[in-house]
């Protein structure tokens, strides 16, 4: 399945959150850890995710996915962040 990366945007304040590889195409539900590209913050994390908030203006936007030990995701708040294709 083909893949891109994609920039994500606070849509409150557009600073830049995250890049991400997304596999296959569609709406963007979940963040996946081992799929961000940057920043290497985001990847790493403890037992516990805490909530993601824009690092610029603490919005949130995305909730740790809950049942999901093994692979780590965030569930995207919809409305809550733009996306754009990488470049
Ligand atoms: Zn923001």
């Amino acid at each position: 399945m083909a893949s891109e990366v994609l920039e994500i945007f606070c849509s409150g304040c557009g600073a830049s959150v995250a890049r991400y590889r997304k596999q296959g195409t569609g709406a963007l539900l979940r963040l996946y850890l081992d799929r961000v590209v940057a920043p290497k913050e985001l990847a790493r994390h403890g037992p516990t995710l805490p909530p993601l908030d824009c690092p610029q203006c603490g919005k949130r936007l995305g909730l740790a996915q809950p049942g999901e030990g093994n692979r780590p995701a965030y569930r995207l708040i919809k409305g809550a962040f733009r996306r754009q294709k990488a470049r």
